[in-house]
């Protein structure tokens, strides 16, 4: 009979378990599709200066669009800071941004200036694109000699990466270069070529912006002939030897490269454009710029996902793609469009390239060491390119002292840290190769390698360096890729800066703490309510738990338009949004009926026992200014409010209610607390509980007060300090601020989030920073949180403005 009762019992409480579960998932749900906002207006920031892999964003202090010579030059002698300079931006590792410069956009750049069809060379400005560039040449039966595959890039930003095709006899864009016209960092115009100014020329192309800005360029042309497309497979091992029979001085073959099937490395398609007197079978001269693909980026994702996809590129789409018949203007196979690669979406894996060099002869030994990295990593690789270039004559960074083959990587990878780190653990490996094989690396992809491997695979880059010391003295010119590599760049101060492992911090964060902080302010607004002797019934918990969806909404869309995907911080506020929803829906529900019913029983008055939960929440609220939530003692409150008051006396109803509605409350989050704390320990990166930055100071900081801010290095004015993260954080700048200091870079990052309280009546609209959106205090309808997306070297400024106003800095967002 008793075995009986408790079965019963215990499948009653079972199903009253699953019931409660049920009806906790659906009713969150529901809230939480109710809340937030699904329509966020938030513009890009413009002065986020990324590539196409949205792995890279630099925050610039200023982007302007010249259209002619003097704006730049003027711009040059107004401006005091870096420059950095972008043509198409296909570049995939920071080479056209550097933080807080004065960013040349020159995409507006893009005259034709002069076109001799005569002598066949044009004179442009160094914004067009090659594209732009074929619609006008194209009318006249003229080619241009050397471009990349694709025709999307402009003709500066090709210059300064001294790009190559898969031209048969010809190698490195200087080949087809007659001059160019150049500003130097004083303003001053010269033009420079292999007779004059030649140091400058072969300094500037494949110099990558650090030299000068090329403002034209003269470049050589060819006819626009008929090509016919003929390809051949084979084993990668017979590659070498039919190169040099059948196509190295072949005077009949325009195009060619050849194709390396992954993931086994050992055939390839050799894909080669002769030319020919056939009537065309495609009669557009040019592919039409903005065309739709549909199923292109398709494929490529096919062939990324599967294996199966990848076997079946190379013996079913390859064969069936190259069978078929084509003849085209050379400008037609010319004229190729990236949009063709381009996914749908780059937030969560991205694609990118590669490339190396390696002196002809060594072909094979290289391909076999590199794709026995690749096969080690497991890197997703798409397709091997190789492609063939004659000797550089002279530039100061060439990738081709000598005759060399070059293996083009397509690849796609993971957005978040660790695809990160994986990518660049293979591809230092594959750069340790090919210097093992007399090559070189690509310059214009992500900045993998390390300053020891850049000096090996570009023996000259002293020279490069000296004749920039000599003609931009004060190091204006610059970008992501000569922060890593240029000696200047790199002082004892900076190596100080370096060697403090958790120096960067991800610029988004700023954006992605916001949400994570609304549950430390509106703690702190719970607190305040009750303090204030209000009953606890008539907090607004489902409208807070409103304003945490409309901020997450708003900052991850934010963030997706300006930084790469930060999945674990995502997935990280997901987890506390829909704890948080659970938590006040049961407040909610409790508070308005039981607690409002006894409450009443109360006749409104508080109990000890509200006096104690009050404080309680207010213990809460300052710890986790400073400290992970999880680090409260919930048990000292549970014993307080049960050992201090009276057990019996007036409103004994309320009281006993309040004791186990808060020893329900506190005793969950103890439990919670415990695995929480227990998994973060075990799946994030301690924090060394500071944030470090850059700052200047007229003053000298060593002789005042410096707070908590602590000074580990300086350089003439300038003081690498670290100051305690989190709420210590918000409570030092504005200290440091107000004497006088002032941020060139806070963790790295030149913007950062800022908060401040106004008053809807007499809302205060700094002329600093921009707005992000306005955040509601749920319980206070008279006043809202503001939040400023600022730019660090406008911090103290803007902090100073918010003072002279009567208001104050709220909380900055580290990060
Ligand atoms: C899909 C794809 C295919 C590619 N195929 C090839 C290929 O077949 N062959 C090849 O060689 N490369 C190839 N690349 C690499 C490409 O050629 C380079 O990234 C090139 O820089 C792109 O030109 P851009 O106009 O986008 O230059 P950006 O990326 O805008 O700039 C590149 C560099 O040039 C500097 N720069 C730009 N304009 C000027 C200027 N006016 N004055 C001074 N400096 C300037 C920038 O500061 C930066 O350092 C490819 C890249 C992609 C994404």
């Amino acid at each position: 009979m008793l075995k009986k009762i408790t079965i019963r019992l215990f499948k009653t409480l079972a199903k009253f378990l699953v019931g409660f579960i049920l009806i906790t998932i659906i009713a969150a749900t529901l809230i939480i599709k109710l809340s937030g906002t699904k329509h966020v207006e938030l513009p890009a920031n413009k002065l986020i200066i990324n590539d196409i892999t949205r792995l890279n964003p630099v925050t610039v202090s200023k982007v302007i669009r010249p259209t002619n010579i003097a704006q730049v030059s003027n711009a040059l002698r107004l401006f005091k800071g870096p420059i950095s300079i972008g043509g198409g931006k296909f570049s995939q590792g920071g080479q056209t941004a550097y933080p807080d410069s004065l960013h040349l956009d020159m995409r507006s750049f893009n005259q034709v200036i002069e076109l001799n069809t005569e002598q066949q060379w044009v004179t442009v400005q160094s914004g067009i694109t090659w594209r732009d560039l074929q619609e006008v040449i194209d009318k006249h039966d003229l080619s241009i000699k050397i471009m990349q595959t694709y025709a999307n890039f402009t003709v500066g930003g090709s210059l300064s990466v001294n790009v190559h095709g898969r031209y048969i006899g010809e190698g490195p864009l200087v080949r087809s270069v007659i001059s160019l016209k150049l500003i130097l960092a004083d303003g001053e115009v010269v033009v420079a070529s292999p007779t004059q100014h030649s140091e400058l020329f072969y300094g500037v192309i494949g110099g990558y912006g650090g030299l000068a800005v090329i403002a034209e360029a003269t470049l050589q042309l060819v006819p626009n002939i008929k090509v016919e497309r003929q390809t051949s497979t084979m084993a990668f091992s017979d590659y070498y030897q039919y190169f040099k029979q059948s196509i190295r001085d072949n005077d009949q073959v325009v195009f060619h490269n050849a194709d390396i099937y992954p993931p086994d490395y050992n055939d390839v398609r050799s894909v080669n454009w002769l030319k020919s007197d056939k009537d065309v079978t495609e009669q557009a001269r040019l592919i039409p710029k903005g065309k739709q693909y549909g199923w292109q980026p398709k494929a490529a994702d096919f062939v990324a996902d599967y294996a199966i996809g990848k076997w079946a590129r190379q013996h079913i789409i390859d064969p069936y793609m190259y069978d078929e018949e084509a003849v085209y203007w050379r400008n037609f196979e010319a004229s190729y469009d990236v949009n063709e690669l381009e996914p749908s979406d780059r937030s969560e894996t991205t694609y990118a390239l590669r490339e190396y060099f390696v002196p002809v002869d060594n072909i094979e030994r290289f391909a076999r060491k590199m794709t026995d990295i690749f096969t080690k990593h497991n890197a997703n690789i798409i397709n091997v390119s190789v492609r063939h270039a004659l000797p550089d004559p002279g530039t100061l960074l060439a990738w081709a002292p000598q005759e060399v083959f070059a293996f083009v990587i397509y690849y796609r990878q993971g957005t978040d840290l660790i695809s990160q780190a994986n990518v660049k653990a293979w591809s230092q490996e594959v750069i340790d190769a090919v210097i093992s094989e007399n090559g070189s690396y690509y310059l214009p992809y992500q900045i993998h390698a390390t300053t020891e491997q850049f000096k090996k695979a570009y023996p000259r880059a002293d020279q490069y360096f000296a004749l920039k010391d000599k003609i931009d003295p004060n190091n204006r010119f610059n970008n992501k890729l000569w922060q890593a590599h240029y000696p200047k760049n790199s002082d004892a101060f900076s190596q100080e800066k370096e060697s403090i492992p958790q120096y960067y911090r991800n610029e988004g964060q700023t954006l992605l703490t916001i949400p994570e902080w609304y549950l430390v302010f509106n703690p702190l607004e719970y607190a305040d309510f009750l303090a204030a002797g209000n009953n606890p019934s008539n907090f607004p918990f489902m409208a807070s738990i409103d304003e945490y969806w409309r901020l997450y909404d708003q900052v991850t869309h934010l963030s997706e338009i300006n930084y790469p995907r930060n999945e674990e911080y995502l997935t990280m506020l997901q987890v506390i949004g829909i704890s948080t929803t659970i938590e006040y829906m049961y407040k909610a529900a409790y508070e308005t009926t039981i607690g409002r019913l006894t409450h009443w029983t109360a006749n409104k008055q508080p109990t000890a026992e509200d006096r104690i939960i009050s404080d309680a929440h207010r213990a809460y609220s300052d710890l986790i200014f400073e400290q992970a939530w999880y680090e409260f003692d919930f048990s000292h409150w549970l014993g307080k409010v049960w050992l201090e008051p009276d057990f019996f006396g007036d409103n004994f109803i309320r009281k006993l209610e309040r004791k186990l509605f808060f020893s329900l409350e506190f005793g969950f989050k103890h439990l919670y607390a415990g695995a929480i704390k227990y998994a973060a320990k075990n799946s994030y990166e301690a924090s060394d509980g500071n944030i470090y930055m850059i700052a200047t100071s007229h003053i000298p900081l060593e002789a005042s007060n410096l707070y908590d801010a602590k000074i580990l290095a300086s350089k003439e004015q300038q003081y690498l300090l670290s100051v305690p993260r989190w709420g210590g954080f918000s409570e030092n700048i504005p200290k440091l601020a107000n004497a006088g200091v002032t941020f060139n870079d806070i963790s790295g990052n030149n913007a950062i989030a800022v908060s401040f309280i106004t008053n809807k009546q007499r809302e205060f609209i700094p002329s600093l920073g921009k707005l992000l959106f306005k955040s509601r205090q749920v319980s206070q309808p008279e006043v809202k949180r503001v939040v400023y997306l600022v730019s660090v070297d406008t911090l103290t400024p803007f902090i100073n403005q918010l003072d002279r106003n009567g208001h104050q800095i709220e909380h900055i967002f580290d990060y």
